[in-house]
């Protein structure tokens, strides 16, 4: 398993958690990187989507 990216904004660059919440059976690469320091989100890039399922 990879490491997860870390957030660009916080001073500190925590890492990115996966948010699943908009993942579904027909939708499973729908998700979004998560940071808990700063409540940023961002979508993942294809070869993350790969990477990180
Ligand atoms: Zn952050």
């Amino acid at each position: 398993m990879p490491q997860p990216p870390h957030c660009p904004h916080c001073p500190e660059h925590p890492q990115l958690w996966k948010d699943t919440s908009l993942t579904s059976e027909a939708n499973p690469f729908d998700w979004r990187w998560y940071c808990t320091g700063c409540g940023s989100r961002w979508a993942p890039t294809h070869e993350q989507k790969m990477r990180y399922l």
